[in-house]
């Protein structure tokens, strides 16, 4: 028994060890994939379903690893999280959202609003609000083509600074919706106080849309509206799907029934 002990121990230890080390690769791999341009962003977009026009994109972004190829963002942003460099790599995603929205506006597309996915770092950071007037400034968007998407648990902690923030950001003009909602932790209450523009209902209700996911889906899209937020559905794979959620008056659809995330010039082919 003390042999197999050992054994295990040692074992434990190496992939602790081994992990870390993975770990360490991966942050100055991921330093160096910011200074040398191989993180893109893909974009997702979003329909009204009043009158089936692309209104939105949503920013996704993707890590293109000279040997390991595309990575995907679950595999890379909770680290990047952890190490602090998520805050880097979100004033990229910002600053690059908002060029190439801007970019796709100047070449006389219909304007659409683009979507950026924050961290809770990055909504906590004091000089947020500086950080997005700077990306509207700089690439000279409008601030009602930007959306960020803060998830319930990052809107649901210290009210006070929280409610302040999405105050100043709504005086600069730009939307704010709640990404995954329904997933996290959440209180009602905070729906009503806080100036947020939209929900957007986590794919995990629309598996299969038994009963049950029905009777959610249908309670945020009725919720929604009466608090005067858009509504979106994610994930949507189906007509079966995009069926319901018209006939239940949800605003907004996106998923793979109408287009994975794209590169930006496959976006453009899509939108043409
Ligand atoms: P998310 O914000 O919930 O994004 C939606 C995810 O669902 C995306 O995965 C998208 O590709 C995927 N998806 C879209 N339509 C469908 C569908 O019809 N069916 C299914 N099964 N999946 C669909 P992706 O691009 O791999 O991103 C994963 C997560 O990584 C995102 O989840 C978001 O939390 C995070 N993320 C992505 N980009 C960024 C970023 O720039 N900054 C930060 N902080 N997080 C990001
Ligand atoms: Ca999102
Ligand atoms: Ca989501
Ligand atoms: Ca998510």
């Amino acid at each position: 028994i003390k042999e197999k002990q050992r054994n295990y121990y040692n074992l434990f230890d190496s992939s602790i060890s081994e992990n870390f080390r993975i770990m360490l690769t991966m942050e100055s791999e991921l330093r160096k994939a910011l200074k040398n341009g191989q993180f893109e962003l893909y974009y997702q977009p979003q329909k009204n379903l009043i009158d089936n026009e692309v209104v939105g994109l949503e920013a996704l972004i993707r890590w293109n690893h000279p040997d390991r190829g595309y990575i995907s963002p679950n595999k890379f942003i909770p680290l990047a999280e952890k190490t602090g460099l998520i805050i880097d790599i979100g004033d990229w995603v910002l600053m690059e959202a908002c060029r190439q929205n801007k970019e796709w506006q100047d070449k006389g597309f219909r304007p659409m609003t683009v979507s950026v996915n924050l961290s809770a770092k990055q909504f906590y950071q004091r000089n947020l609000l500086e950080k997005v007037e700077c990306a509207l400034q700089e690439t000279g968007l409008e601030p009602r083509y930007l959306e960020l998407e803060i998830t319930e648990s990052m809107a649901m902690a210290n009210e006070e600074e929280i409610l302040k923030t999405l105050h100043d950001l709504r005086k600069l003009g730009v939307l704010v919706s709640i990404d995954d909602f329904g997933t996290g932790y959440s209180s009602l209450k905070y729906l009503s106080i806080f100036p947020i523009s939209k929900l957007k209902i986590d794919k995990m209700f629309l598996n299969g849309l038994q009963r049950e996911n029905q009777a959610i889906v249908r309670s945020i899209i009725h919720m929604s509206h009466a608090l005067n937020m858009k509504v979106i559905a994610e994930g949507v794979e189906t007509i079966e799907q995009l069926n319901f959620l018209t006939n239940e008056k949800c605003d907004e659809m996106q998923g793979y029934y109408v287009s994975k995330p794209l590169p930006a010039d496959k976006l453009m082919e899509f939108l043409v």
